[in-house]
């Protein structure tokens, strides 16, 4: 059984190319929606915010003679087309769901607000909300706090290639070892990662809790929306 009623999904676009060295892994999306389809299926109410560095960074391009502002826009564009391209993958897994956009930019998607996003939630779709916080200088781990706390989500779920938080990164440091709960403090304590600071930043002050768990493993979501304790959850 759930123990949440409305959560936020984030995930990274990163993790939407796969094993692929750029854009889309159709199995990917296939595996992503048919897992969030399930959570959908049984109530579970659902807004989605993924990232674009599958496609394009802001960062990326000022290396590349870029402006920042215009590099971040193609990031939030980026932004737009893997939502466009999970929400086609949703519908596929037979589920109903609508994009919403931080960009006005009809007919793509319809403008988001939150009185749409929690009409739409009611009626029982899922709501992807696409183009970041529609601002340069943001990320979409800041959109995703942001649209959490609007959305009044219960939890933000941090949807990663890794299962949770540890005390340093396991990869380089064999005695690494995973918390399975964490405060928001003994984080910023540690100097841990988790999320950039201002989306962290964001959850603490709006009593926003955050579990962050591996979604390429199947299955995963559905045990975090059953309250299994996997990942890490942090809060206050
Ligand atoms: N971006 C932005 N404002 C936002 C969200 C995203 O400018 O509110 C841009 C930024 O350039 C970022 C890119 O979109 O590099 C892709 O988003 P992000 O890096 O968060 O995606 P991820 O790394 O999670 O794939």
């Amino acid at each position: 059984m759930p123990i949440y009623k409305r959560i936020l999904l984030k995930l990274s676009g990163e993790s939407l190319m796969g094993t692929q060295k750029y854009g889309l892994s159709t199995e990917v999306l296939g595996s992503y929606a048919e897992q969030i389809a399930a959570i959908a299926a049984e109530g579970v109410q659902i807004g989605i915010v993924i990232g674009g560095g599958n496609i394009f960074r802001g960062l990326t391009g000022v290396g590349r003679g870029f402006d920042r502002v215009k590099g971040d826009q193609m990031g939030m564009l980026a932004t737009v087309i893997n939502s466009l391209a999970l929400q086609g993958a949703l519908e596929s897994a037979g589920a109903k769901a609508q994009v919403l956009t931080s960009i006005r930019m009809e007919p793509v998607g319809e403008l988001y607000s939150k009185a749409k996003a929690l009409e739409l939630m009611e009626e029982g779709r899922i709501v992807i909300v696409a183009g970041g916080t529609g601002n340069p200088y943001f990320t979409t781990d800041t959109a995703s706090a942001l649209r959490g706390v609007e959305i009044e989500a219960e939890v933000l779920l941090k949807g990663t290639r890794v299962d949770g938080i540890y005390t340093a990164d396991p990869e380089k440091d064999p005695t690494a070892e995973k918390f399975s709960q964490i405060t928001f403090d003994e984080v910023y304590r540690r100097q841990l990662k988790v999320m950039d600071l201002t989306a962290f930043t964001m959850c603490k002050q709006n009593d926003l809790p955050i579990v962050v768990f591996d979604m390429d493993t199947p299955g995963n979501l559905r045990k975090v929306i059953d309250g299994e304790q996997i990942g890490t959850v942090v809060r206050n």
